[in-house]
């Protein structure tokens, strides 16, 4: 499994002025399969730009109805459904993202819904996405009806709290996450409205005590006070190794030691996607999951165990 973020940023402010970029998150190889978390705005973009391919998705999930997590969902959809001419693949959203809530969405047009399978995720409900269990997890955030949500492959989780504010009982929804992702808008004590800052997440990793965290999702103040030397103090207050996610941010999750991995800063590839046909190829090549599948790679986790 490899988890790819394709922007850093968000809010509001963040997302208008593109300080950090807003395209999501991506996790690929996720027992063979890709998905697309949150796709803001630029998410296509940023999709080739870090030589991806969005037609070998899978799914795309978005988590509530915010402009810097639904905006380039539909697009992708097209890309996962070849231009809507096949049934293919999943939209796991939330209430307000698939069928509108009060003046929330829907975020995804019907006409959007009428190829890929649907799953509407809700706190506490359970849904089966392919080869994962997939949980909703409870947010205090503008949209009522947002989510954030704990994927488990055989029994590794990740988790993934969106934006929500910290409160009592938000560490139960994410419990036994090995993999913690977390929106933190802000640094040190700074809380605001919907919104963790530093302090808050700190206080969720002690509860939740994850394998890894990562902090995303991050606003004008906290890009501007170094996300990296605040990350590098919750590690150091929390005894958790915690990365703050920067643009193009990448690494390979090791089921076995999830501690132990290597963060990789994807280049920008998008110049020579449009200069020559040959180095597309190369970028598809690499990310398509027919090559993990040629690799053995289709079920990382299964060969793993079984070789222990
Ligand atoms: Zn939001």
């Amino acid at each position: 499994m490899k988890l790819t973020f394709l922007g850093s940023g968000g809010g509001r402010f963040s997302a208008i002025s593109q300080r950090r970029m807003t395209g999501g998150l991506r996790i690929d190889n996720l027992g063979g399969k890709n998905y697309h978390i949150d796709p803001g705005p630029g998410a296509l973009i940023r999709t080739y730009q870090f030589g991806f391919d969005p037609r070998n998705l899978s799914g795309v999930i978005v988590s509530h109805s915010h402009t810097d997590h639904y905006n380039d969902a539909e697009i992708l959809i097209e890309a996962m459904t070849r231009g809507m001419t096949k049934s293919m693949g999943t939209i796991v959203g939330s209430e307000s993202v698939l069928n509108g809530y009060e003046q929330w969405g829907p975020c995804i047009s019907s006409y959007h819904q009428t190829k890929p399978d649907k799953i509407v995720l809700k706190p506490g409900k359970y849904s089966q996405l392919n080869n994962v269990k997939i949980k909703g997890t409870r947010t205090e955030h503008g949209d009522p009806t947002g989510v954030g949500f704990q994927i488990d492959y055989r029994g590794f989780k990740v988790s993934y709290t969106s934006d929500t504010a910290y409160f009592d009982g938000l560490a139960d929804e994410h419990k036994g996450a090995d993999i913690l992702i977390a929106s933190v808008l802000r640094p040190g004590n700074r809380t605001i409205n919907g919104h963790m800052c530093s302090r808050n997440f700190v206080d969720l990793i002690n509860e939740v005590k994850p394998k890894v965290a990562v902090m995303t999702h991050l606003g004008l103040k906290m890009i501007s006070s170094n996300p990296v030397t605040e990350a590098k103090k919750i590690s150091k207050r929390t005894g958790v190794k915690t990365i703050a996610a920067f643009d193009g941010l990448s690494f390979n999750v090791n089921y076995n030691n999830p501690k132990r991995f290597r963060l990789i800063s994807l280049k920008d590839v998008q110049s020579s996607i449009h200069s020559t046909d040959h180095s597309l190829y190369e970028s598809e090549r690499k990310n398509s999951y027919q090559l993990s599948f040629k690799h053995n790679e289709f079920d990382e986790l299964a060969m793993v165990r079984k070789r222990r």
